[in-house]
């Protein structure tokens, strides 16, 4: 593949990057600078644009329109074969790459001779119960969107409800987790609300409260405890609750409860915790370390000469016996875009037979924005707080952000949000799944008759109270049903109301399928249409044939002499 003796690549190889964020785009574009022609770069990543994370907070608050907050990837990668597909396995003996591309999701091999993995990292939040069912995330453009059109949809809430607890939940917003993230979240979310109140004349600015909750003694582990001092009075002084120390033991829809004890009516939990190896990552089977791949200082798998990784899913340590957290490069956007540099500069080497480098980098900084323009900054040994180190925070990231066009348009965002309300239109973002889990506390009204029927329910754990009037007597009748039971089948007929009230008898996990899920189901799954046969015959009612339900088997009354 190479001439040692030159020193020049003379056979073109094939560098295939999994992952367009900050470490596979930057990594992509240093490869094609270094290698030219020499080189068929290609970049494989989910969607086909770069998303800016720094920026998801100020999107999820509405100052940046989503499109301006992302640069597609083939305007930054005009000579990298760009690939729109989602990576599935990698088969490192065969070196080639599985994944899933087009309309059909079709299985497709890609070959390489060397191979970059940058997928980032995923979250799991489902060590504490109730968390991942319930937390809106922070890390995709998707996340940020639909984080403000639910922010949108409480105020809205709040404005109309004439429960007071209602009120107070809709009007109670918690950010978990005190780092880059949350801070910012938490910041630009109060920004959202105080700004949009004056549209809202029944909500008084006293009734919102937005909580962070913080397991650690301090925010912002990453700056000096002076500025996180600074940052945590700001926030305070904002009307931002930081509850330090405190972690969370349990979510539902409805409330959030601490390890300190502290029960608290909620409907927004934005979890921006619960860093852990993306799926894809996980099954490849490399050699890991702290949930992160494991690699040498020049950036290549331990144990592999082909296979490199960089960005948040890999573990780099920055010293050569690292001792604590501090000695591996952290999980950020900065370190990223300099791991890409330095390992373009050694697959470049070992293409041309040169000796690959260690990295090493040591962070210039770190910036926080606070919202209301404060923020905080450690730059070069200089600590900056409010609005100077706010100012700095913009600067800085309009010069990080890739592409010109890109950030034209974020300084467009930026000027007509300094001048123009915040706009409160709630674009309809799908946020809640058609078929999922939903965690209750014991006594949770789960719903009561008379609501709306809007799903079918299943016990996981734990174990519900389902109460009816006895029509002929007029005296309730209770029922409980335990893991595997299952209620609100009402649905099925497409009953609008419900008759029945069932609440949570203990702590308990129901998954809960919507009326189209469910029909959906009917629609082409006979042992399904099997089981709910005997409850249909019962009601009088009946499925079409299996063939004739034009996508939605909705059943129909069982045909009299009459018919
Ligand atoms: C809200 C927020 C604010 C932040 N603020 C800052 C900040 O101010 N400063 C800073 O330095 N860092 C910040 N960070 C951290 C920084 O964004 C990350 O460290 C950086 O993005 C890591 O780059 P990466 O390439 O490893 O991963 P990512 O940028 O996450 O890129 C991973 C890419 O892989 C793709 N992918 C994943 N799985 C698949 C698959 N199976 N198939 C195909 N594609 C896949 C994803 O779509 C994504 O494009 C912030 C992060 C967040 C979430």
């Amino acid at each position: 593949m190479v001439g040692p003796a030159t020193g020049r690549i003379v056979v073109t190889s094939r560098i295939v990057v999994l992952g367009g964020g900050f470490g596979g785009m930057y990594a992509a574009r240093a490869l094609k600078r270094r290698l030219g022609r020499a080189a068929e770069i290609e970049l494989v990543n989910a969607e086909n644009y770069f998303v800016f994370q720094p920026l998801l907070p100020e999107v999820g608050a509405g100052s940046i329109t989503p499109a301006h907050a992302v640069s597609p990837l083939r305007f930054l990668l005009r000579d990298v074969f760009v690939r729109k597909a989602t990576v599935d396995s990698v088969d490192f003996d065969r070196r080639l790459v599985t994944v899933f591309q087009g309309v059909q999701r079709r299985p497709t091999e890609i070959g390489y001779d060397h191979l970059v993995i940058a997928l980032g990292q995923a979250a799991d939040l489902s060590k504490m119960p109730g968390l991942e069912e319930h937390a809106l995330t922070m890390r995709t453009l998707e996340d940020a969107r639909r984080l403000r059109a639910h922010v949108i949809g409480q105020l809205e809430h709040a404005q109309i409800t004439r429960l007071p607890e209602v009120k107070r939940g809709a009007l109670t917003f918690c950010v978990v987790g005190g780092g880059f993230s949350g801070i910012e979240t938490a910041g630009e979310m109060k920004d959202l609300i105080d700004r949009s109140l004056k549209f809202y004349p029944d909500i008084a600015p006293s009734e919102v409260r937005m909580i962070v909750v913080e397991f650690a003694d301090r925010i912002l582990g990453e700056m000096s405890p002076g500025l996180a001092d600074y940052a945590t009075r700001t926030l305070r002084e904002r009307g931002i609750e930081v509850k330090l120390g405190t972690g969370v033991a349990s979510a539902t829809g409805t409330q959030l409860v601490t390890t300190t004890g502290e029960v608290i009516d909620t409907r927004t939990i934005v979890a921006t915790i619960g860093n852990a190896p993306s799926p894809v990552v996980r099954r490849m089977g490399l050699p890991s370390e702290r949930g992160r791949i494991s690699v040498d200082r020049t950036l290549a798998v331990k144990g592999r000469s082909d296979v490199w990784a960089l960005g948040d899913c890999a573990l780099i340590a920055l010293k050569d016996a690292p001792q604590g957290p501090r000695d591996y490069a952290p999980p950020t956007a900065q370190f990223a875009v300099r791991e890409a540099e330095q390992l373009a500069e050694n697959i470049a080497s070992t293409l041309t037979g040169g000796t690959p480098q260690p990295f090493d980098y040591r962070s210039k900084g770190a910036l926080a924005s606070l919202g209301a323009r404060k923020g905080v900054a450690q730059v070069f040994g200089l600590e900056l707080k409010g609005f100077p180190a706010w100012l700095l925070w913009r600067f800085y990231y309009l010069a990080f952000l890739p592409g010109l066009t890109t950030r034209i348009f974020v300084l467009l965002n930026w000027f007509m949000d300094g001048i123009s309300p915040r706009s409160v239109v709630q674009l309809h973002t799908r946020s809640v799944p058609p078929t999922r889990y939903v965690r209750y506390r014991a006594g949770d009204v789960i719903y009561e008759a008379g609501n709306r029927s809007d799903g079918f329910y299943t016990v996981v754990t734990g174990a519900v109270e389902m109460t009816r009037t006895d029509p002929e007597t007029g005296l309730p009748q209770v029922r409980t049903i335990g893991p595997g039971g299952h209620f609100g089948e009402r649905l099925i007929l497409g009953a609008t109301r419900r008759q029945t009230s069932v609440r949570a008898a203990e702590d308990t996990k129901v998954l809960v399928m919507d009326r189209e899920e469910f029909l959906k189901l009917a629609d082409s799954f006979q042992a399904f249409r099997d089981y709910f046969g005997p409850y249909m015959a019962r009601h009088g009612m009946t499925w079409p044939p299996l063939g004739e339900t034009d996508g939605q088997a909705a059943p129909k009354p069982v045909p009299t002499e009459k018919d």
